[in-house]
């Protein structure tokens, strides 16, 4: 249940400096790279100048890790507890600013980051803290070690939630981190460096190095890294992969998606077409495992549709940091390209494309809620990853026609069932090749519960038990 409010939330409650260098050893400090600006993507006006991390950056940050690891890894867990309890209590405290920082440097509506993204980020931190004295008793032996220095990179969607999924388990389990956030979204990994200063945490505990992929790619080559993680494209995933392959580091990949949404004739429509709407329209689509096939039984398919397209009818598209706003705008003039480029194959490969009377504003980068039937499973916006606002709608009259169809993709992050029938929630379950499956609700996260893909979507779980596993030699 979310609050409305009229006014728009004030960017007065950040102060953002005009430039911001890398996080190393505990200090702001330059970095050789050129600089880069980041942008709103709602205003297209530049937000800061932020430092690029060269390769030899990249080295100081790992040797400061490196040598932190020594004494952070050696801390009793309570220890290293109190200062992710700091952070997590500091992050509450900031929470307002933050929301407002993510939502001006990512175009994700207020509302998301203020009630969604926010209260997972000090989650996590609570959830993990929590972890730090009790890892004899995780299941992983009575003695698991942590792996050593952890390099991390990042993806745009969940800038601070990334950081919070990927930083947290990784100092519960005493590891140190170096963390590159992606170039469009720096800010609010900046920002939580601040918290790491506010929070007293050791300096080299956690370094962050701004800068694109060849910034990515040096923490992820640097031979001081025990442990690569890695959440975004797959194709960068598997650069990664061969990058680390015969090293012996650690890997986990956390890459795309392209996830069925299956609603069966006995479901509740009306709540169906809001678990269509948040699957795949929550943060502009931008969601490795959003609801981006719409699987609907046809012999619903005509009510269903009507109520979506009515339902779409009353989203709000614009100013992100308005309370009442529905759907912000794209994170980049790049991804905005991309989703023009995929949906006008859409339409080229015969599919029929809808949206709602919808203005889009004129400065920034903006793409409307937009839904495709006529869908075949070989059209490339059936089988591509969009990352948008875009729906593709099949049909299916069977159960193991919708087992086949929603599984008959590269990919195996998530999926959603909407029908009353218990039993066929588990038989769906069970035979969904997606590492999460929603009944009844989407996009519903958790601390405590695993995540994490099959197939092309990557390997190793983030969260709960399972998440700190990747975290220590067991
Ligand atoms: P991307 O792969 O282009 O970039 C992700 C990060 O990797 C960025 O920080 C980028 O700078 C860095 N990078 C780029 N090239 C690199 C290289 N060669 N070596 C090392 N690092 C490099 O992805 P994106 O466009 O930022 O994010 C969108 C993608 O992320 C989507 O495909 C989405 O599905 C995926 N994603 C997955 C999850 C998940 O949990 N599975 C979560 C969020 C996003």
């Amino acid at each position: 249940v979310f609050e409305y409010a009229p006014a728009p939330e004030s960017r007065d409650v950040v102060d953002i400096r005009p430039s911001y260098g890398l996080f190393i050893d505990g200090e702001f400090v330059d970095g050789a790279g050129p600089s880069f600006k980041t942008v709103n993507p709602a205003t297209e006006e530049t937000l800061a100048e932020v430092a690029c991390a060269a390769d030899q950056d990249v080295d100081r940050a790992v040797r400061a890790a490196s040598k932190a690891f020594g004494p952070w890894s050696a801390l009793p867990g309570a220890e290293r507890a109190k200062y992710l309890f700091r952070i997590a209590r500091l992050i509450q405290e900031r929470s307002r600013e933050l929301a407002v920082l993510e939502t001006l440097d990512n175009g994700k509506p207020i509302r998301e980051s203020r009630d969604v993204d926010l209260p997972l980020v000090a989650a996590h931190f609570f959830y993990y803290a929590g972890w730090a004295d009790k890892l004899g008793h995780a299941g992983f032996g009575a003695d698991p070690r942590p792996v050593g220095v952890a390099g991390q990179v990042i993806p745009w969607n969940f800038p601070l939630l990334m950081l919070a999924w990927k930083i947290a388990p990784a100092l519960a389990c005493g590891n140190t981190v170096v963390l590159k956030p992606a170039e469009t979204t720096p800010l609010t990994a900046l920002a939580f460096a601040e918290i790491c200063v506010q929070a007293g945490l050791p300096a080299g505990v956690v370094n962050i190095v701004t800068g694109a992929g060849a910034t990515g790619a040096a923490v992820v080559a640097h031979p001081e890294v025990g442990k690569v993680a890695f959440t975004g494209s797959t194709e960068v995933g598997r650069q990664i992969a061969r990058t680390v392959a015969g090293t012996g580091k650690k890997l986990t990949l956390e890459l795309g998606g392209k996830a069925a949404n299956i609603v069966f004739d006995d479901a509740a429509l009306d709540q169906a077409v809001e678990g269509i709407v948040n699957g795949i329209f929550f943060n502009q689509g931008h969601v490795c495992c959003a609801g981006s096939r719409l699987l609907v039984q046809e012999s619903v398919e005509e009510e269903l549709l009507a109520a979506l397209k009515r339902r779409l009818g009353t989203l709000r598209l614009g100013d992100p940091l308005d309370k009442n706003t529905d759907i912000g705008a794209i994170n980049s003039a790049e991804q905005l390209a991309r989703i023009r480029s995929l949906t006008e194959a859409g339409e080229q490969e015969g599919a029929e494309r809808w949206s709602p009377a919808c203005e889009l504003p004129e400065q920034g980068y903006w793409f409307p809620p937009t839904v495709f039937t006529r869908v075949a499973q070989s059209h490339r916006i059936a089988r591509e990853e969009i990352f948008g606002p875009v729906l593709s709608v099949l049909t299916f009259r069977t159960e193991a026609e919708a087992i086949e169809k929603a599984n008959n993709t590269p990919y195996g992050l998530s999926a959603g069932i909407w029908t009353e029938k218990g039993s066929r929630i588990l038989m769906m379950a069970d035979r969904l090749r997606a590492g999460v499956v929603w009944a009844n609700t989407f996009n519903r996260f958790d601390p405590t519960a695993p995540f994490g893909g099959y197939k092309e979507s990557g390997y190793g779980r983030e969260g709960g038990i399972a998440g700190l596993e990747a975290y220590l030699d067991v």
